[in-house]
């Protein structure tokens, strides 16, 4: 129940990008027979294509153990306004790969080190090693997003980054990365509603931050930072995409088929045995009794 054309669906940019047009709670690309109960078939579908980006990653993280000047990798990056379900997806999508394997990092305001650096020295030390796939719960675009609507940088400042990320961007799909640039796309009365069942739970107190309710005013401002990194930042080599993030059980499903594709356009292959394995079997076949004590 993969989509293999989702990731043309989803595209945005590079160029004008109207996000008010895309509608929060779509579903592009879903196929006609999700049935009564579209969470049920999603969770269904997303275990099938777990077990695809499973095999995926494993022959990722084989080739990468088994030749030193392996260079490939995927990075996934995840950014959207508070409640956009980076959480969840990251539970729901990346947890159907080994962890072995994944390299998760989430960035939050930086610490008084990470601003005497320039903005990508904590994202250049967060990257996967070859064979990993990582990913990047917020990420360097935080530097011209919340950075931008707070003015915590003079606008010259923030806006050489673009051209800045572009060129990192650029090196690292030189370098063997595979980039999977996504934003939840979420509208503010369904972050209302998460933010509201946030309260009523005494087990998700821990999620809630009162500032979350001061930047729901700052919402156009976002939307625009965000229309800007869409329309300045994605080329071809680099696409972001944009998900519909209303409906929960969509946006995880969407996420794991971008994914899948990216380690499908990656051409993964099990590493060949480079031992004689017919002549391998005759030795443990042919050997005299191992004695264990
Ligand atoms: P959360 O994702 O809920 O843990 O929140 C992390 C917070 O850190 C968010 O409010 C982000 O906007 C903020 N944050 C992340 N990166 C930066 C940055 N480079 N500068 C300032 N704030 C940031
Ligand atoms: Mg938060």
């Amino acid at each position: 129940m993969a989509s293999p054309g989702l990731s043309k669906l989803l595209r945005v940019g590079p160029g004008p990008v109207d996000l008010a047009a895309i509608d929060p709670r779509s579903t592009p690309g879903l196929p006609k027979k999700v049935g009564r109960d579209p969470k049920e078939w999603s969770r269904a579908a997303i275990a099938e294509i777990g077990v695809e980006l499973f095999r995926q990653q494993e022959m990722l993280f084989a080739s990468a153990k088994e030749h030193p000047e392996y260079r490939k990798r995927v990075l996934m990056v995840l950014q959207a306004m508070d409640c956009g379900g980076k959480d969840g997806t990251i539970k729901n999508v990346i947890g159907q790969l080994n962890p072995q394997g994944v390299h998760i990092v989430g960035f939050g305001k930086p610490t008084a080190e990470e601003l005497s650096h320039p903005f990508l020295w904590r994202i250049k030390r967060a990257l996967p090693a070859a064979g990993v796939v990582g990913v990047f719960n917020r990420s360097h675009y935080e530097d011209v997003l919340v950075v931008r609507v707070h003015e915590l940088v003079p606008a010259r400042t923030w806006g050489d980054r673009f051209g800045q990320i572009n060129r990192f961007e650029r090196q690292l799909v030189d370098e063997g990365y595979e980039l999977v640039k996504v934003m939840l796309h979420i509208s503010p009365d369904e972050q209302r509603k998460r933010l509201l069942e946030r309260l009523e739970d005494p087990t998700k107190f821990w999620k809630y931050n009162p500032s979350d309710v001061d930047e729901r005013s700052r919402w156009p401002d976002y939307q625009a930072a965000y229309a800007d990194v869409l329309e300045r930042c994605g080329p071809d080599h680099a696409p972001w995409y944009v998900v519909p993030a209303d409906r929960k059980w969509y946006r995880n499903w969407a996420v794991a088929n971008l994914l899948l594709e990216a380690l499908g356009r990656l051409k993964l292959t099990y590493p060949p045995a480079d031992f004689d394995s017919a002549e391998e079997r005759r030795r443990l076949e042919g050997e005299r009794q191992v004695n264990s004590s």
